[in-house]
């Protein structure tokens, strides 16, 4: 669906700040994500594997010297092209609500942060129950993942929220709400189907909430694919500027 004719072919991506590699759940090294974001002609691209509190996927916190070394590896080679290097924290109740912990943070040039199963202290089991079609007790639920998320975004500098809505329920208002009191983007992932388009529509009538589309990419082919995520902001009739990382292709940026 199209809004006054406008497309997602219409439309350019800038950057995308999360990738994934080898050093969690992907299956590329950070040249192969750096590579195929320099054939999409992105201007910068982060590597943000998943937090270390996770049982299956998180990076290994002991690989993270490695990880920086690459990723200044790819910066001197490609100068054209600047590497970030991030990390997708886990949130979780209580402390600072993420298995990041603040004396961390500064090994990284920003930290974006979501929900995900596989991790002790955040209703892992209640919320796969939940989305495995087990609504009983919904509400309670709703109430518990949203006040997670925005003890998270309070209590910690996130500079974008990861797949809001995905694998349980959330009051996407209320959190909508917050994002835009801790200047926190809200993502429209390509990979997960939220933000959806339902969503979005919430969401963007909290005037100051700026999004990002992001690939999510856990195979190097996929960094900087984005145009499921912006089809459904179209759908959703946002106003396109409020997406930071798009320009439309006959703009001069
Ligand atoms: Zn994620
Ligand atoms: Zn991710």
């Amino acid at each position: 669906m199209t809004v006054n004719n406008i497309g997602p072919a219409d439309y350019r991506l800038l950057y995308d700040l999360h990738t994934h590699t080898t050093y969690s759940h992907g299956k590329g090294s950070v040249e192969d994500n750096v590579r195929q974001a320099m054939e999409k002609g992105l201007g910068y691209i982060a590597i943000s594997d998943h937090g270390p509190g996770h049982i299956f996927y998180g990076v290994n916190r002991n690989d993270l010297p490695n990880l920086k070394r690459d990723i200044e590896k790819m910066n001197v080679k490609f100068p054209k092209l600047q590497v970030k290097m991030s990390v997708e924290a886990n949130t979780i109740h209580g402390g600072n609500g993420l298995d990041i912990r603040p004396e961390e943070f500064d090994q990284f040039d920003f930290v974006i942060a979501g929900f995900h199963f596989g991790l002790f202290g955040c209703s892992s089991i209640g919320n796969w129950l939940w989305s495995h079609g087990w609504k009983r007790g919904e509400e309670k639920l709703r109430k518990k993942n949203t006040e997670m998320i925005i003890h998270a975004l309070r209590s910690n500098d996130i500079a974008i929220l990861t797949h809001p809505g995905d694998k349980g329920p959330f009051d996407i208002k209320a959190i909508a709400e917050v994002c835009a009191e801790t200047n926190t983007l809200m993502e429209i992932n390509c990979r997960h189907d939220h933000l959806t388009v339902e969503e979005i529509r919430m969401a963007m009538e909290v005037e100051d909430v700026k999004f990002i589309l992001s690939s999510d990419a856990h195979v190097p082919e996929a960094v900087g694919e984005c145009g499921s995520g912006l089809k459904r902001a179209i759908e959703a009739g946002l106003d396109l500027s409020r997406i930071v990382n798009i320009v439309k292709k006959d703009d001069v940026k």
